[in-house]
């Protein structure tokens, strides 16, 4: 029996501008080195065939045709800000070659938002092929998918609030300045935990980086990511200064993690 895979891939490792930062001349933006090169913060993960996207970053479509990415099985949101979500239309693309709608799963203030924000995609009136089709699924609590259990992670952002998402053991905390008491929980027993650090100084609504790797410690992760960067981190000259097992995002980094086998899985070995 093949052992279950879960695959991550980082597609975009950057803050809500981006890295280059527009009209930005600091090293930083200016360098040359790949790995400060940050498109809007979003992730692939896959299992068992089927690939899900977590959120719908501004530079969706970039980062598709970077990563060669087909076809999206589903799409799990953080939350409704325009760094994550404004990739939506190109959904669309997937949903004209299958004709399927894509299961789209997030809580339901996010839901409302998307759907007051994109109204088109949801109107009975607009010709179905200016719109991505998108099947709604309201998150309350763990769910299974595509033989694995999601687990979203309930966040506080600043003023607002977002949900990351577990599977297997690996977490996706984006954007997050708190965890609150009651998720803690959620997030023991991880072998990978991909976490907001924005930047060095502390910022209301997102995680810095000394508090970012707090929260690794704390929770005694093997291998954290940092990840939705600002052009104040240059990728080798600030890798050098993190503690053992935490470890910058990049765009395009790729890494797999055991997933558990379930009961579902072995029935069909
Ligand atoms: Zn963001
Ligand atoms: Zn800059
Ligand atoms: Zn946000």
């Amino acid at each position: 029996m093949t052992e279950a895979v879960l695959k991550l891939t980082i597609l975009g490792s950057g803050t809500s501008t981006g890295v280059p930062v527009l009209g930005c001349h600091c090293a930083v933006c200016s360098s040359i080195e790949p790995r400060n090169s940050r498109t809007r913060c979003s992730a692939l993960l896959e299992w068992s065939g089927h690939k899900v996207l977590i959120d719908t970053a501004t530079d969706f479509r970039q980062q598709a045709l970077r990563e060669g990415i087909e076809l999206v099985d589903s799409v799990l949101y953080t939350h409704a800000h325009a760094d994550h979500v404004h990739g939506i239309d190109d959904l669309r693309t997937f949903t004209l070659m299958t004709g399927q709608a894509i299961p789209v799963y997030a809580a339901r203030s996010v839901l409302d938002r998307i759907q007051g924000l994109f109204s088109y995609i949801f109107s009975e009136t607009d010709a179905p092929g200016y719109r991505p089709r998108l099947q709604v699924n309201e998150v309350t609590g763990p769910f299974g998918l595509f033989g694995q259990q999601v687990t979203p992670i309930p966040l506080v952002h600043g003023p607002g609030e977002s949900l990351g998402y577990r599977v297997g053991n690996l977490a996706y905390v984006v954007d997050c300045s708190t965890i609150p008491e009651s998720s803690w929980d959620l997030l023991h027993g991880l072998d990978v935990l991909v976490i907001d650090a924005l930047r060095f100084r502390e910022h209301q609504s997102h995680f810095s980086i000394s508090e970012a790797i707090e929260v690794a410690r704390q929770l005694q992760v093997p291998r954290t990511l940092l990840t939705h960067l600002t052009h104040d981190i240059d990728y080798p000259r600030h890798s050098a200064e993190l503690p053992e097992g935490v470890e910058f995002a990049y765009d395009g980094q790729v890494l797999t993690v055991p997933l558990p086998v379930t009961g579902e899985q072995r029935n069909i070995c």
